[in-house]
């Protein structure tokens, strides 16, 4: 029932119909005829959790978190476990659903449309997982991912995180050509069986409450780009604390906290790839992860418009609902138009990583036969014993070789940064103009839409600043030679 003669429910499926909002799906229908099934599924899915359970804890978390930083809302992370948002990225033979970049995204917009701290727990977690997808060292597949995913499917969440940024240095060690000269803290030396660790990492998402920390370090900090290593840190591994949570003005229900490591032994096993791989990793993981950070930066937006619906059919000024405002309705269609811009751009950047990079390994016939595996198999016996081979790692580097471009790797580069910065500059936009219009309940917290505010401006500065993400897409577009 409406009383403007407005339909919200009705336009906020036109907000979000798959077909209506990625219309470039039309295109692949011949070539991948079961994605849009899939998208509309992932996004029901991500619908069904985010109604029920999301959008009536999503202000209270907030206003907790806002009076004590260490408050984590591990019981909504418990009950997301049967969607399975732990494991959406997962290869399917390890447990997971397999799902690629844009399938993530998708459920990453439908899940910020109600709370993106909330679904930052599942994004963080997924970044943290992206060095061990994106390597060819795919002995971490029943290493670390099949525990993750039965750990899951127990209702027992453990999570991953990602460290980067360290106190003196973050936008620096994202750019290869910048991380020559960045004044890198985290140190590896070698000893005997693996790792000893030192240093501070900081601003990391999920860091105070990850059972696994994906850790970037220096062997040499002089030679940073030759010598970084990619570590696997256990949450109980001896020497290593959480220090300081931050106090953020927004996405509060994903905690960011400064880790410390004091002389942690890592065992050679939990090295990610050969030493001095670590840096490419890091540019291949953010390719493919500032595509989902336009997806966050897009989920938020939607929420605030979704949010101005109601708000536009239940005020009255000056005795007609603001609805039937020929102004309003101009200022929806600019909102629409903009929330679609961004869209576009994420789904161009996701559907170019899975289908150009990394992600489409998975599709080739020496991956599908692990499908047709038991699970077990590739866990003990002879078959696991393969799998977990040199020779098996050298294989999968070589079909990455030969399969994965590298100028197709500069462009996904390209492609990820101007969605993530377009569209978290579009983001910001969108939900400043919304709360313009709803005037001075705008800013009045049980409206919703301060909340929204808060969280949209950090999709602006996290995974590289849209500065340096300008940046970082003329660096792959433009000026690549
Ligand atoms: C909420 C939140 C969550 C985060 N989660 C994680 C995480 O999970 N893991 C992780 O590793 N990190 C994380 N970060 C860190 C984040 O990625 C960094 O904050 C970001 O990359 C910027 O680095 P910085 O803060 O060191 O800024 P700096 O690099 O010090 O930059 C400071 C300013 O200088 C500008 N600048 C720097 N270099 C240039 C240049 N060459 N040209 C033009 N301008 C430049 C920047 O744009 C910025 O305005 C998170 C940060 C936030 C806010």
């Amino acid at each position: 029932m409406t009383r403007s003669g407005m339909d919200p429910e009705r336009l906020r499926h036109r907000l979000r119909d798959v077909r209506e909002a990625y219309p470039r799906l039309l295109l692949l229908e011949k070539s991948m005829p079961g994605l849009r099934r899939e998208l509309e599924s992932v996004q029901r899915d991500g619908r069904a959790f985010g109604e029920k359970h999301i959008a009536p804890a999503a202000l209270e978390i907030d206003r907790r978190i806002g009076e004590d930083e260490t408050y984590f809302p591990w019981d909504l992370v418990r009950r997301a476990s049967p969607h399975g948002f732990l494991s959406y990225i997962i290869p399917a033979p390890f447990g997971g659903k397999g799902f690629y970049t844009t399938h993530f995204a998708v459920l990453m917009e439908e899940l910020c449309s109600h709370c993106a701290g909330v679904a930052n727990i599942f994004g963080a977690h997924a970044l943290g997982l992206c060095p061990l997808l994106l390597s060819p060292d795919i002995r971490h597949y029943s290493r670390y991912m099949q525990p993750v995913a039965l750990a899951e499917k127990r209702g027992e969440p453990q999570l991953f995180a990602l460290a980067i940024t360290e106190p003196d240095a973050g936008s620096d060690v994202e750019d290869r050509d910048e991380m020559a000269t960045a004044r890198l803290s985290a140190h590896a030396k070698k000893v005997s069986g693996g790792y000893i660790l030192n240093g501070r990492k900081v601003f990391i998402s999920n860091g105070s409450v990850a059972r696994y920390i994906w850790v970037g370090a220096v062997l040499d900090r002089k030679r940073p780009v030759e010598t970084t290593v990619s570590l696997v840190v256990p949450n109980d591994a001896r020497g290593f604390s959480v220090g300081r949570i931050e106090k953020k003005m927004g996405q509060r229900a994903c905690p960011a906290s400064e880790l410390v490591f004091e002389d942690v032994f890592v065992p050679e096993e939990d090295r990610v790839g050969d030493e001095g791989e670590g840096e490419a990793l890091i540019s291949n993981v953010l390719g493919a992860s500032r595509g989902p950070v336009g997806a966050i930066a897009t989920g938020i937006a939607r929420g605030a418009i979704q949010r101005l619906l109601d708000y536009l059919n239940a005020t009255k000024v000056n005795g007609r609902y603001l609805f039937e405002r020929q102004w309003c309705q101009a200022a929806l269609s600019d909102l629409c138009v903009k929330l679609q811009a961004a869209r576009q751009l994420y789904f161009d950047a996701t559907i170019s990583c899975d289908l150009l990079g990394v992600p489409k390994l998975m599709s080739h016939p020496l991956m599908r036969a692990l499908d047709v595996m038991p699970s077990a198999l590739l866990r003990s016996g002879a078959a696991g014993a393969a799998f977990q081979s040199r020779a098996m790692y050298n294989l999968v580097r070589e079909l990455a070789a030969k399969n994965v471009r590298r100028t197709d790797v500069s462009l996904i580069a390209a492609y990820s940064s101007m969605a993530k910065y377009t569209a978290s500059d579009l983001a910001v936009r969108i939900v400043s103009k919304c709360m313009d219009i709803m005037g001075e309940d705008g800013p009045v917290e049980e409206f919703g839409m301060e909340k929204l505010y808060r969280d949209v401006k950090l999709t602006q500065i996290y995974e590289g600043t849209n500065q340096i993400n300008r940046l970082f897409a003329y660096k792959h577009s433009l000026a690549r030679s």
